[in-house]
């Protein structure tokens, strides 16, 4: 991360490299072998991937031969959504895919299934899914042309609102669908038990965890139903996924899991930290004398992540506010951090049906495991600045 001066709030976007996973990584480094050769080298990267497999299974409770290690999340999400599956000895196809609206562009430009295939499902003003609307859908498929595949997020990187997945993962299994849940945001800073979740593939991205980056995972929850493979070639990952493992990641990405399974209580500070801000971003915003309204935030009724607080103030550009914040030190990303850089307006708050004014306002602050209140502190004290010099129009 970048020097300590820095105050760093956008974990969402990447977490810093925890210690302990830069160490990991750096030993096999050190000592590299490929994990499918059998002289002494390979066998101790394939020990390092297996006992990775072991710990991840352990943080979200699942068997270890149903986790696929893969490159990213992306990677994760491109092979889960797959018409094809793979069940006992047959092949079933799914016809379609449903996606909340929400989803991360990995889920959204629907993996396998082709752009006319791939139907958005809306959400709610909350950022709930709307699970009428998912019904509706499921209703009308035509189950005897294929199943549906249905796609919805745990927690949504922008705003934070929690999906009630279990329930979601009832009615498309009513349907006999596939249910398939990008748990990347939950990992760290909730509870996530893959029972819990119901699905029936899940993803996770090690560097949104503290892992080096490069690491992810594809989980089945069923040994028996799995996509078909993505990456086709070598017979690693148990033939789902061919390709070289990237066993300093994934040494990495298991000395995070340890790290998390040991600290997960630590997660129940972020709420305290996250409600104080939001009461001082609204009471400094209304007090800056310049006209400045109620500050919105985002998805606040609903259950959210406690790291996490979206929110846009009427008259405050969200592109010059990051270069200001940036200035003083400050990392937050806008309602959408984008792949290119640039401040694009967000999908996620054009779907829960914000204001064009709210989505070219929206900035996102993402806590971790290491922000301290002072990092509060020290954004608060940029944003009073920030308000202070605002020129309404
Ligand atoms: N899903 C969610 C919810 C995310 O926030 C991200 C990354 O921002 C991804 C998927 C993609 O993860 P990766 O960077 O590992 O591909």
């Amino acid at each position: 991360m970048a020097g300590s001066t820095r105050t760093y709030l956008d974990y969402n976007a990447g977490a810093p490299l925890l210690d302990c996973a830069r160490e990991a990584a750096i030993e096999v480094y050190s000592n590299s072998g490929n994990a499918s050769s059998v002289h002494f080298e390979g066998r101790a990267a394939r020990k390092t991937v297996e006992a990775a497999r072991v710990t991840f299974a352990k943080l979200v409770d699942v068997n270890a031969a149903n986790v696929i290690f893969t490159s990213s999340a992306t990677e994760a999400a491109n092979h889960a959504l797959s018409p094809r599956i793979r069940a006992g000895g047959q092949t079933l196809t799914a016809t379609k895919l449903y996606c909340s609206a929400i989803e991360h562009p990995c889920v959204l430009q629907g993996g396998r299934f082709s752009k006319e295939n791939t139907i958005p499902v809306s959400v709610l003003e909350s950022g709930l899914l709307d699970q009428d609307h998912l019904k509706t859908l499921l209703d009308n498929h035509d189950h005897s042309a294929g199943m549906p595949m249905v796609a919805v997020m745990l927690a949504n990187n922008e705003t934070g609102v929690i999906q009630p997945v279990q329930e979601i993962a009832d009615l498309v299994h009513q349907y006999n669908g596939i249910f398939v849940v990008d748990a990347v945001q939950g990992l760290g800073k909730m509870p996530v038990l893959i029972k819990e979740i119901g699905a029936d593939f899940s993803i996770f991205s090690g560097h949104k965890i503290g892992a080096p980056q490069g690491c992810g995972a594809l989980v089945l929850s069923s040994g028996s139903l799995y996509p078909e493979p993505l990456l086709r070639g070598g017979g690693q990952e148990n033939f789902h996924r061919a390709g070289t493992e990237n066993v300093a990641a994934i040494a990495g990405f298991s000395a995070a899991c340890n790290w998390h399974l040991e600290n997960l209580t630590k997660i129940v500070r972020f709420n305290i930290l996250r409600d104080w801000i939001e009461d001082e971003i609204a009471s400094i915003t209304l007090a800056s004398g310049n006209g400045l309204g109620q500050p919105v935030f985002f998805g606040k009724s609903e259950n959210r992540l406690a790291n996490t607080s979206c929110f846009s103030v009427d008259g405050v550009k969200a592109e010059m506010a990051l270069v200001a914040l940036d200035l003083a030190g400050v990392s937050v990303s806008s309602g959408s951090a984008c792949s290119s850089g640039k401040v694009r307006r967000s999908h996620v708050l054009e779907a829960m049906g914000a204001s064009e004014t709210e989505m070219e306002g929206a900035l996102r602050l993402s806590f971790g495991w290491h922000t301290e209140k002072a990092d509060a502190e020290k954004f608060l004290t940029a944003w009073r600045e920030l308000v202070s010099r605002v020129i309404r129009n």
